[in-house]
């Protein structure tokens, strides 16, 4: 039996984190050099970058900005070959950038708002998992955690497209999965609630938006970006080795709780039941 340490530890790894500049993908990255790994940063903000490059160096680790938009195919690749010419190889890929800019009615969307959500939410993810997983096919190990979103499993009124493109990560994690588990490779996928990030200020700071949605979380409370650490540690590492295709929930029950506000002011709790 492995010593617990190495199980949910990543010493000698190498990962490569899109979005790390801020939030859940900084969360990321931050965890995995706390495991043990040495981190590829990838996001278009330098100075966010550089500046946990220089917490992860501080923990021992090394780390690499790569200053990139994921949406370019061309900077994409050559993000790519600069990670395995510096690290030498890359044993894990966290598609977590994404994101949305606006939300509104399905039947006002103009073609060019679905094709960029999809660009960014799903395209990327794509293109990644191809170019990075012909290399991990060619070591015969690796592994890619995708993060989707709770508006993968379920519907979001407003935000039909991020939601489907999150739905679509869902579903590639799957196949690709059972494509390549035969040859060592591994694809998980998160799939977060709400949680309090730049993405969801708007929510977050607006105390009437903020209890609403509050309302439909049996937790009670805004996920923090620290919350989504523990999952992406435990599926990058050994303790999950025969775990792929596996989408873990990370939302205080939100998606498992039938009810709602108007559940709950029909049964005159104000509450959730204990
Ligand atoms: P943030 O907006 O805080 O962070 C998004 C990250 O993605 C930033 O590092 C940003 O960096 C990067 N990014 C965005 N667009 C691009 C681009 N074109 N090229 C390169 N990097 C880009 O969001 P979150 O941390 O909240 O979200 C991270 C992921 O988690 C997203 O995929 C989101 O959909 C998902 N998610 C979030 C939830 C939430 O409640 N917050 C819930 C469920 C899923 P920069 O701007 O520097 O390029």
């Amino acid at each position: 039996m492995p010593a617990m340490s190495d199980l949910f530890g990543l010493t000698g790894r190498t990962a490569l984190v899109t979005g790390a500049s801020r939030g859940i993908g900084r969360a990321i990255a931050l965890g995995y050099a706390g495991a043990g790994a040495d981190v590829a940063l990838l996001a278009r903000g330098t100075t966010a970058l550089e500046e946990l490059a220089g917490e992860i160096e501080e923990l021992g680790r090394r780390a690499l900005v790569l200053t990139c938009d994921v949406t370019d195919r061309d900077q994409l690749r050559h993000s790519i070959v600069s990670a395995i010419t510096e690290f030498g190889q890359i044993d894990i890929l966290v598609n977590n950038a994404g994101g949305f800019s606006h939300a509104g009615p399905f039947v006002d969307l103009r073609p060019q708002d679905w094709s960029e959500v999809m660009r960014l939410n799903f395209e990327t993810v794509v293109f990644l998992c191809r170019e990075l997983g012909r290399h991990f096919l060619k070591r015969g190990s690796g592994s890619v955690l995708n993060i989707s979103s709770i508006a993968g499993t379920a519907g979001v009124p407003m935000l039909s497209t991020y939601a489907a493109a999150k739905a679509a990560i869902v579903s590639l994690t799957r196949s690709l999965a059972a494509e390549w588990s035969s040859h060592g490779v591994r694809v998980n996928a998160l799939t977060p609630g709400w949680i309090s990030t730049e993405l969801t200020k708007t929510f977050a700071s607006d105390p009437d938006a903020s209890a609403g949605l509050l309302s439909a979380v049996p937790a009670g409370r805004w996920g923090e970006p620290e919350d989504v650490v523990g999952a992406a540690v435990f599926l990058a590492g050994d303790s999950a080795r025969l775990i792929s295709g596996a989408c873990l929930t990370i939302d205080g029950a939100t998606t498992a709780y039938a009810g709602g506000p108007a559940m709950l002011q029909f049964l005159g709790l104000g509450r959730i039941p204990a």
